[in-house]
C-alpha cells in the first residue's frame, strides 16, 4: 500500500507495525514494536529496529515514501532462549521480563523456555539472578522473526503468521498487566478509604484511664496557687495521720484508735473537699 492511499493514522501505524518484527526486543528504545510504529508515524528515524535489519528499512522506506538509511545498530539475528534448568532457582524474574510470556515454571521450581514462543528478544537474561539462560541460535526447524534472515518465499507467510501470533501474545500479555494494575489501585484506593471512615480501634487500658483521669483533674504544680497547695499539704498530712493510726489500731485495736481513725477518715474527706473545691474556683 502507498502512503498517499493511507486514510488515518491508526491505519498507517497499523501498517508500519505489520513490516516490524515483533520480537518486542525494546532495542528501538521503545516499549515495544507498536511504540515504536507509532513513534515512525510521528516522524521518527525508521533504522533503530536491530531485529528488523535492512530488510526492515527498505520495507519501511517504501511505505513511508522516505530516503533508505543505515541501520543505527548492529543486526539482531534469530535467536531463541535456552534455561540451563539445572542451575534455575525458580525465582520467576524471567516470566516477569518476558513480553510474549514465553517461559513456564512456577516459584522455586525450574523454568523452561517455549521455542516456538520465545521471539529471542534478550529481555529475560539481565533479570536471572543466577544467569542460567542463553541465548542460542534460531534451530532451522522454526522460521525466524527477523528480517535479513536466509528464508525461503515460501516462509514469508509462516513468519507473518509467527509475527502476528508473537504481536498478538505482547497485546495480551500487555492488556493483562493493565488490568491487574488497575486491580492493585482499586484496591489500593479501597483501603484507602475504608482507613478513612473506620474509626481507629483503641484498646481500654484501665490503669492507663486511671492515669488519664487524676492528670486530666490535677492541675501542674506551676498551676496551683499558694492556697491550692497549703491545701494539698493538708491532704497529703490527714492522709499520713491517717495510715499511721490505721496501722496502730490494726495492732493493738483500741476503742480510742478506732475513733481516731473514724474522726481522721472525716477531717481526710473534708480536707479533700476543701482542695477539690480550691482547685475548680
Ligand atoms: S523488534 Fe525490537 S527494536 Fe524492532 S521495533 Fe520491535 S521492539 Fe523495536
Ligand atoms: S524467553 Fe526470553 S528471549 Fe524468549 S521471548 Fe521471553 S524474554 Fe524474550
Ligand atoms: S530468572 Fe533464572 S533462576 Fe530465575 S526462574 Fe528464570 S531462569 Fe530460573
Amino acid at each position: 500500500m502507498k502512503l498517499k492511499s493511507v486514510n488515518n493514522q491508526m491505519q498507517l501505524i497499523n501498517l508500519i507495525d505489520a513490516l516490524l518484527p515483533q520480537t518486542q526486543c525494546t532495542k528501538c528504545g521503545y516499549q515495544g514494536c507498536k511504540p515504536y510504529a507509532e513513534a515512525i508515524a510521528n516522524g521518527d528515524a525508521i533504522n533503530k529496529c536491530p531485529p528488523g535489519g535492512e530488510e526492515t528499512i527498505n520495507a519501511l522506506a517504501a511505505l513511508l515514501d522516505r530516503p533508505v538509511i543505515a541501520l543505527a545498530e548492529e543486526h539482531s539475528p534469530a535467536q531463541l532462549a535456552y534455561i540451563r534448568e539445572a542451575e534455575c532457582i525458580g525465582c520467576t524474574k524471567c516470566i516477569q521480563a518476558c513480553p510474549v510470556d514465553a517461559i513456564v515454571g512456577a516459584a522455586k521450581l525450574m523454568h523452561t523456555v517455549i521455542a516456538a514462543e520465545c521471539t529471542g528478544c534478550e529481555l529475560c537474561v539481565a533479570p536471572c539472578p543466577v544467569d542460567c539462560i542463553d541465548i542460542i541460535s534460531l534451530p532451522t526447524k522454526l522460521v525466524a522473526l527477523t528480517g535479513d534472515s536466509a528464508i525461503a518465499e515460501g516462509q514469508r507467510v509462516t513468519r507473518q503468521l509467527r509475527r502476528d501470533h508473537a504481536r498478538n501474545r505482547f497485546e495480551f500479555r500487555s492488556t493483562r498487566l493493565e488490568r491487574e494494575e488497575k486491580r492493585r489501585q482499586q484496591e489500593r484506593q479501597a483501603r484507602l478509604q475504608q482507613a478513612a471512615v473506620t474509626p481507629t480501634i483503641q484498646t481500654f487500658d484501665p490503669k492507663q484511664s486511671v492515669i488519664d483521669k487524676v492528670k486530666s483533674q490535677q492541675p501542674t504544680a506551676t498551676a496551683l496557687t499558694a492556697e491550692q497547695k497549703k491545701l494539698k499539704i493538708e491532704v497529703a498530712m490527714v492522709q499520713v495521720a491517717l495510715n499511721k493510726a490505721e496501722k496502730q489500731l490494726k495492732q493493738y485495736n483500741t476503742p480510742e484508735l478506732q475513733q481516731q481513725v473514724a474522726n481522721l477518715k472525716v477531717k481526710l474527706a473534708e480536707a479533700q473537699q476543701a482542695f477539690t473545691s480550691a482547685l475548680t474556683e
